[in-house]
């Protein structure tokens, strides 16, 4: 139901105009980071599109065999595209244009039952040009009662075309309060905890998930006190500025994959916040507010031409893991970067 969405009232209320108003557009785009509530305001649209028992406000009922089967990704006049699992258990890396043919065909037979028929396309933007025009037609023509949701945390990558045709819903990162509170209850964190978590995942309950779920979490303080050399108390450790203790820190790293978007967002919100210390920020806007005083003391060690330098080197990496890089060696480079100076 829209009313139990939280945190996106902006997104949540331009749906339900359209509904009160009788002016639903036949594609929306919704737009925001991953995590926000995207999926779940999808799923109370279309259940709403579909439920014979839908209030005046637009909400659906949530309890009739519709809607149950819209939650539950079973009914037949809501079609899924999305990107296709390969053998391995991971994902293709673009949404395969035989998706949109497919779609295209489930189109051009009737509505099973009911008077609308919706399509959600999952991480719109990954479509290559092909695909995204073979999806532009049906767009152009869908046939009638025929709606669409388009779903993206990357719209400057979708075609112009597409985009015209679409309205866009903005979904903001929701706030850190809001995510801690949520991951305190979900993942039984403790206050702490949950804030440092909530500010790591950046206004994303589906990035505080996986965090929650992240084997470094718990190492967070080893991690920081090897790439600073120093623990929460400022004794000092053996660091990565001795050359074996980096490498050997890169091959623990490179051998635990999954792990890698974690550390990367440890370190760049780290220095991050150390940044954000020079420029005068008070300590409610860290992420690391726990380690309020070890941020102070190296906002004064370091020059701000160093963090830029290191912030810098820390997203470069991780974009070139992205492109496939050797991953011991991009991490060696990084962690003797980090550690010079
Ligand atoms: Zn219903």
């Amino acid at each position: 139901m829209l009313g139990q969405i939280q945190g996106q009232s902006h997104a949540v209320e331009a749906i339900r105009r359209a509904f009160v108003s009788g002016r639903l557009h036949h594609a929306y785009l919704f737009a925001g980071p991953d995590g926000v509530g995207k999926g779940l305001l999808a799923t109370a649209y279309v259940s709403a599109l579909l439920c014979p028992q839908r209030g005046a406000q637009g909400d659906a009922c949530s309890t009739c065999s519709t809607c149950l089967r819209v939650r539950a990704g079973s009914h037949p006049d809501v079609h899924r595209v999305a990107r296709r699992e390969k053998d391995d258990g991971g994902l293709e890396p673009q949404i395969k244009i035989e998706a949109v043919r497919d779609l295209q065909h489930a189109l051009s037979f009737k509505p099973f039952e009911a008077n609308y028929r919706v399509v959600i396309i999952y991480e719109a933007d990954r479509m290559n040009a092909s695909t995204a025009n073979a999806l532009l037609k049906t767009l152009e023509e869908p046939g009638a009662n025929t709606h669409f949701v388009l779903i993206t945390a990357l719209p400057n990558l979708l075609l112009p075309t597409i985009l015209s045709r679409c309205q866009r819903i903005r979904f903001a990162p929701l706030s850190r309060a809001f995510v801690a509170a949520h991951l305190s209850r979900e993942c039984e964190l403790d206050p702490v905890m949950a804030d440092l978590v909530a500010g790591l995942a950046e206004g994303s309950i589906g990035k505080g998930r996986a965090l929650c779920k992240s084997e470094l979490l718990a190492e967070r303080a080893a991690l920081l006190a090897r790439v600073e050399g120093r623990d929460e108390d400022d004794v000092a450790l053996p660091s990565i500025r001795r050359v074996p203790e980096a490498l050997s820190l890169a091959e623990s790293l490179a051998g635990r994959k999954a792990e890698l978007p974690f550390f990367f967002q440890l370190v760049r919100t780290w220095y991050r916040d150390v940044m954000l210390s020079q420029a005068g920020l008070r300590d409610e806007q860290l992420v690391h507010r726990d380690r309020a005083a070890l941020v102070h003391k190296r906002a004064s060690e370091l020059k701000s031409a160093d963090v830029l330098e290191r912030l810098v080197r820390v997203n470069d990496t991780e974009r070139a893991l992205d492109q496939a890089a050797n991953v011991r060696l991009s991490l060696e480079t990084l962690l003797l970067r980090l550690a010079r100076g």
